[in-house]
């Protein structure tokens, strides 16, 4: 913490009364006890050199011409609120009511003239001690609410990475299970459908062999940025689903509008033109894209959709790459070629 420490610092005592001869024992006093002393003769003055800087404790004469103690306790209460110096109230009128009035006014604590200085002595400590320990008490309370929030900052930071694949910075696996099941719930509920694309580089062993792993890796998570970049709808999921496979949840979909979307991330690709010289089928980086689509039906699983959706994969594989495969569960599979 740089916030210094209250104790280190000696004690700065406002003395304000209208009485030279007062203010001159109030000063030896205190001085005595080793603080530092300000005096000034009336309210005003008071108020004044508050502003310019804030006294530990204000030792308040009651009765002063023009601006009272009274009154220049409750502008002291008033202009400086929470920041206020406690005010130790100096009264000759040892009665009931001017005690009433100066707590009403805000004073933190009084005593009676003529001065009984043992006591003023024992007072001016105690009152430092408590702004001492309320200000140690802040702060360690303001310590406490950083660390509290360093915390929080760090849990949300963990659970982040805890939802990220490390390399390409998209969805991991386990975030794509979890969000599976929720919309396949939820789905299920509105019967509405669902759609799935699993995308796999095509030739990505041999582009590892040519250009080596690090260049794999590079091109993964190029691939990956150019997914998330197209599927754009916040409920959409992209997320890595193995290697150099990735997968796409598509809520409230039709089969249509997610082959058009698969159709859009290989044509996005191929803008890019990562070229692949190991590739059989094109000069430059392609994918096999298989969707598939149901209305989840509750009381299942999604393992179906995925299963569909591998099934379409594999057969985009098998008639040559470079393609999307649809399956529209229950049906036969119908490949899109671009
Ligand atoms: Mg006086």
């Amino acid at each position: 913490m740089n916030e210094p420490d209250v104790r280190q610092k000696t004690p700065l005592i406002l003395i304000v009364d209208d009485e030279k001869t007062l203010r001159l024992l109030l000063r030896r006093a205190m001085e005595q006890e080793g603080y530092q002393v300000i005096e000034v003769c009336d309210g005003e003055e008071c108020l004044a050199a508050c502003q310019q800087q804030l006294p530990d404790i204000v030792l308040l004469d009651a009765m002063m011409p023009v601006i009272d103690g009274f009154a220049c306790c409750a502008q002291l209460q008033h202009a400086f609120g929470e920041q206020c110096p406690p005010v130790l109230m100096i009264t000759g009128l040892n009665n009931q009511e001017s005690v009433d009035r100066a707590f009403e006014a805000g004073a933190t604590d009084y005593i009676t003239k003529p001065i009984h200085w043992a006591v003023l002595r024992q007072r001016v400590r105690r009152l430092l001690q408590t702004r001492w320990a309320m200000a140690e008490l802040r702060r360690k309370i303001e310590h406490e609410r950083l660390l509290m929030a360093q915390l929080e900052a760090a849990n949300r930071e963990l659970q982040r990475l805890a939802s990220m694949d490390g390399l390409t910075q998209i969805a991991n696996r386990r975030v794509f299970d979890e969000c599976l099941q929720q919309e396949w719930k939820r789905l299920s509920r509105e019967q509405a459908p669902l759609s799935l694309i699993l995308c796999d580089i095509d030739f990505f062993k041999t582009y590892n062999d040519t250009y080596g792993h690090q260049a794999g890796d590079e091109c993964l998570k190029q691939v990956a940025h150019i997914i998330q970049q197209t599927v754009k709808r916040p409920a959409d999921l992209v997320a890595r689903y193995g290697g150099e496979e990735f997968v796409v949840i598509l809520p409230n979909t039709e089969i249509k509008g997610a082959v058009h979307i698969a159709q859009e991330i290989r044509s996005e690709l191929r803008a890019k033109a990562i070229a692949h010289a190991g590739s059989r089928v094109s000069n430059f980086v392609t994918l096999s894209c298989g969707v598939a689509n149901m209305i989840p039906h509750p009381g299942t699983s999604p393992h179906q959709l995925i299963a569909e959706a591998d099934r379409a994969l594999y057969q985009a594989k098998v008639e040559g790459r470079d393609r999307v495969v649809s399956a529209l569960v229950g049906t036969e599979l119908k490949t899109a070629v671009s």
